[in-house]
């Protein structure tokens, strides 16, 4: 007779079989350099063209010496959640500057941009709302969404007219529209002008996640400014883990709006504050992301020597025009060995495979630390092994 362990050991390792029969097993591979263009990967040196470090700040010698000074003046841990004794006055001065930075009255940090999305979502609808989210939006809005209780309507990728009938036609108490401002997976972007006027239109909250828009678009504050976009209606929240290069992530929006998810976003109230130090380089960050704008040129050079060294060798990347930049593949299987051949000549560049995305694809992404010879270097590299890789998996 089986234990009722074994049984129990049994039904993971059947399920983590079945991933590993269809390609989409994971493991994490090891890094043991700080985060930046060139990163040594389980013991071996590698061009890195899968982070989100988009202006190569995560080791920026002024943000490092601002959370060791942080860790001098405050210690390392915060000690509770922000409502007992956590919120220390460096959460308070990063919270103005973001506020500032971005044009809004008010902002509240979170340790990521995940606990973000839960705390907006769930406490700004409930069982009596409704919700509209992109298909293609971020898992964590997903999770949101489902947590909250709210009804929860999916519109096809930024298709206004599936979103205004269901908009239209779904009684509730308070809507709101969760959308990603440039999509993770995809890099292309949200149309927010519309987005805002079909808000308007139905007296919705809009929320856009700009995880992938705050430090590179607009000046570095992100695609509220680089639209010349702004409404009292608008809840912006980014993360400060990708381009800002640190870690967490902020709510910016009118007083009353952070001060009820003060009061009310369980994802905030129940946790630990991150450690002050880290709000004290964010505070550093925000300053080099308004200062350096020459990262942000850097960065734009890099996307068209990508796009249109790939394009000329007749290898069409998605549409994107940010620093995301995919390569669709026709399966999982093509995407794990265009990676591993990738890695061969030195390149690093995760292969995306669902339950992730729909559809399997290489994520390139690129950032201002590259130098122009890493990103021909890769450009000349794809173009050699792409119909190698086809052929042999056709
Ligand atoms: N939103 C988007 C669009 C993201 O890409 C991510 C991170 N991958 C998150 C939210 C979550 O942010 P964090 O990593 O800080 O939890």
């Amino acid at each position: 007779m089986t234990t009722a362990s074994d049984e129990l050991f049994a039904a993971l390792e059947a399920d983590l079989a079945e991933r590993r029969a269809a390609h989409l097993y994971r493991r994490r591979p090891v890094v043991s350099t700080p985060q930046g263009p060139t990163v040594t990967v389980d013991g071996v040196t590698l061009s890195n063209f899968c982070s989100n470090d988009y202006l190569g700040l995560a080791a920026h010698p002024r943000i490092v010496a601002a959370a060791q000074a942080g860790a001098e003046r405050w210690g390392v841990g915060s000690g509770a959640s922000h409502l007992v004794c956590g919120h220390q006055a460096a959460h308070e001065a990063c919270e103005r500057k973001l506020a500032a930075f971005v044009g809004k009255p008010a902002a509240l940090t979170l340790a990521t941009g995940y606990l973000a999305n839960l705390a907006v979502i769930t406490a700004l609808v409930g069982r009596e709302d409704a919700v509209f989210a992109d298909k293609l939006n971020h898992a964590s809005l997903n999770d949101a969404c489902l947590l909250s209780r709210a009804t929860f309507k999916r519109y096809a990728h930024n298709d206004l007219a599936m979103l205004e009938r269901q908009l239209a036609d779904t009684p509730a108490r308070r809507k709101l529209i969760a959308v990603d401002a440039v999509f993770s997976m995809d890099g292309d972007t949200a149309p927010l002008a519309a987005l805002l006027a079909l808000a308007e239109r139905h007296d919705a909250w809009l929320f856009i996640d700009d995880a992938h828009g705050f430090g590179v678009l607009g000046d570095g504050r992100g695609s509220l400014a680089e639209l010349g976009l702004a409404s009292p209606r608008i809840i912006y929240m980014a993360t400060l883990g990708k381009a800002a290069g640190v870690a967490g992530a902020f709510v910016a929006a009118e007083e009353i709006v952070i001060d009820y998810l003060i009061n009310m976003a369980r994802p905030y109230i129940y946790t630990t504050a991150a450690p002050a130090l880290i709000a004290d380089a964010v505070s550093a960050s925000v300053d080099v992301i308004a200062q350096e704008a020459w990262r942000r040129e850097r960065l734009q050079t890099h996307i068209a020597t990508l796009r249109e060294g790939l394009a000329a060798g007749g290898c069409m990347l998605m549409p994107s025009s940010t620093a995301i930049q995919p390569l669709q593949m026709p399966s999982s299987e093509a995407a794990l060995a265009l990676s591993a051949a990738l890695r061969e000549r030195g390149h690093w560049v995760a292969a995306i495979r669902p339950p992730t995305v729909p559809t399997p694809r290489l994520r390139l992404t690129l950032s201002a630390a590259h130098d122009a010879a890493q990103v021909q270097q890769l450009v000349e590299d794809v173009l050699a092994l792409l119909p190698n890789v086809l052929r042999s998996l056709s």
